[in-house]
């Protein structure tokens, strides 16, 4: 099995360490080449997501990474990777747009932009939840399904082949989330 972590910014070298732990293979997507290689699942980290939008624009890399997940492949977003894959985006503009989610950027507002904490996920348990200038997701509709709520917000969501979570599980000790994922592949 190999993963595309896409490394045009942000937190993307921890998912890698994540996968190394797992002894999973894993690469980075850069530029419109990468994607040429076979690969069966793939990271959008957290960062800024509107410079990831633009810059996934200025590379071309956008519609091959919007119609690989329309079509199918497996992908985890984190943070600013779950804004990059919502069809709609309060306080900002949607970009991907493959799932169907309702995000509010910046949910937690400057002060209270970071924190930890944990939460149920799915059938996981509990698991560490690290938040940084967060989103969190106001509603899910067709067939996403909520994952994990911290004080009645959305934080984690699945859809088919897309599973996001407004955390930074790959800030963490635990692999947990990252095998969830494994295992939709
Ligand atoms: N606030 C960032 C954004 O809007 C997300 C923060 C993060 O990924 N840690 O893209």
């Amino acid at each position: 099995m190999k993963i595309g972590i896409l490394a045009l910014q942000g937190a993307f070298e921890e998912h890698g360490h994540m996968l190394d732990q797992l002894g999973v293979e894993h690469f980075e997507i850069r530029k419109k080449d990468d994607l040429k290689q076979d690969f069966h699942g793939m990271i959008l980290p957290g960062g800024e997501s509107t410079v990831m939008g633009k810059l996934l624009l200025e590379l071309d890399l956008f519609e091959s990474i919007q119609t690989k997940i329309n079509n199918g492949l497996p992908v985890l977003g984190t943070c600013a990777g779950l804004i990059l894959l919502a069809k709609q985006v309060k306080e900002g503009k949607p970009h991907l747009a493959t799932m169907d989610i309702n995000v509010q950027r910046n949910a937690y507002g400057r002060q209270l932009g970071s924190f930890n904490t944990q939460g149920m996920f799915d059938h996981l348990g509990t698991v560490p939840m690290t938040f940084i200038r967060a989103p969190y997701i106001e509603s899910v509709s067709g067939n996403a399904k909520v994952l994990a709520t911290v004080d009645e917000h959305i934080v984690a969501a699945r859809q088919e082949n897309q599973c996001v979570v407004a955390f930074h599980p790959e800030l963490t000790q635990d692999t947990r989330v990252h095998e969830y994922f494994l295992r939709m592949i």
